[in-house]
């Protein structure tokens, strides 16, 4: 469906990231994976990727926080794989805490991953787009970036900020074959989500099966989480020629968080 289109997924050694890598993959994309992690286990995913689907998968360990090394890694990509067809914004951390007491150095850190990175990287990789006239952005928001809760100040404001850059790069590709969207997922089980079900099932005593209901309850009317691999079949769609029109929006995958 996607034969001969080349994607970039960062933050995809663990999580969503690793779900649409894999369901790119399987649509036939080269994919370029990115993320923190143990050496030995990325390579085990990639090999594994590359050999389960016959495509090139290949990897760039840079660190999004840091301006110039997403600018490395989006030329060292194109020259490497020929171009960036396709490329996914996903690397994203969380911090918790009432405003009066959030660490201002996990403001910025999560102002850098979850925003700032996207827009480094989309600026770096769309004049390869415009001239290809094709191109496909994704940026992994959250059912957060259009509502809030509390303690997570600067998640909400990043992801907010995420969805206001989606639709302003919109507006500035709309005639360039160039589509940019967001998905805004609510609870996702992933490592990034676990590590808040540990916490609370720390502070209100309870086992780490109830602290998981107790935060779906809250939020997500459908209780169940989403999962990483219908993330990835989403991204697949909006990366194909039946999401070609769809631009500038944001595709909620919440179980009814947002219908609230
Ligand atoms: P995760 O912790 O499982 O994975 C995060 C990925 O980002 C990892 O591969 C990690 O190595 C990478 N990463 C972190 N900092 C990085 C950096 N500085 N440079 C490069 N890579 C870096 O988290 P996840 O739950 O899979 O989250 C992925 C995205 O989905 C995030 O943007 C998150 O905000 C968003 N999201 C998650 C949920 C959820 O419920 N899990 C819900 C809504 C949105």
């Amino acid at each position: 469906m996607l034969a001969g289109k080349v994607a970039l997924v960062t933050g995809s050694t663990s999580g969503i990231g690793k779900g649409i890598a894999e369901a790119l993959a399987r649509a036939g994309c080269s994919v370029i994976l990115n993320g923190f992690g143990d050496a030995d286990e990325i390579e085990r995913f990639r090999a594994e990727l590359s050999e389960k689907y016959g495509e090139t998968v290949g990897y760039i360990g840079a660190d999004v926080a840091i301006p110039e090394e997403v600018r490395a890694m989006i030329s060292d990509a194109v020259q490497d794989y020929g171009s960036i067809d396709i490329l996914v914004n996903n690397a994203g951390i969380q911090f918790t805490a009432p405003i009066e007491q959030f660490p201002e150095e996990q403001w910025d850190k999560i102002l850098a991953i979850n925003l700032t990175a996207a827009f480094h990287s989309i600026k770096a990789a769309l004049p390869g787009m415009r001239a290809k006239r094709w191109g496909r952005i994704i940026n992994i928001a959250s059912v957060h970036g259009l509502v809030a809760s509390t303690d997570k100040s600067a998640y909400v404001a990043a992801k907010h900020g995420l969805v206001g850059l989606t639709k302003a790069v919109a507006l500035e590709t709309a005639n360039d074959g160039i589509t940019i969207n967001a998905i805004c997922p609510g609870w996702v089980s992933t490592p990034l989500v676990e590590k808040q079900v540990v916490a609370r099932a720390e502070v209100a005593g309870m086992s780490f099966e109830e602290a998981q209901n107790r935060l779906l309850a809250e939020k997500q009317p459908m209780l169940q989480f989403s999962t990483p691999e219908h993330i990835g079949e989403l991204a697949v769609f909006l990366s194909g020629d039946a999401a070609s029109t769809i631009t500038g929006t944001t595709i909620s995958m919440d179980g009814g968080w947002s219908a609230r």
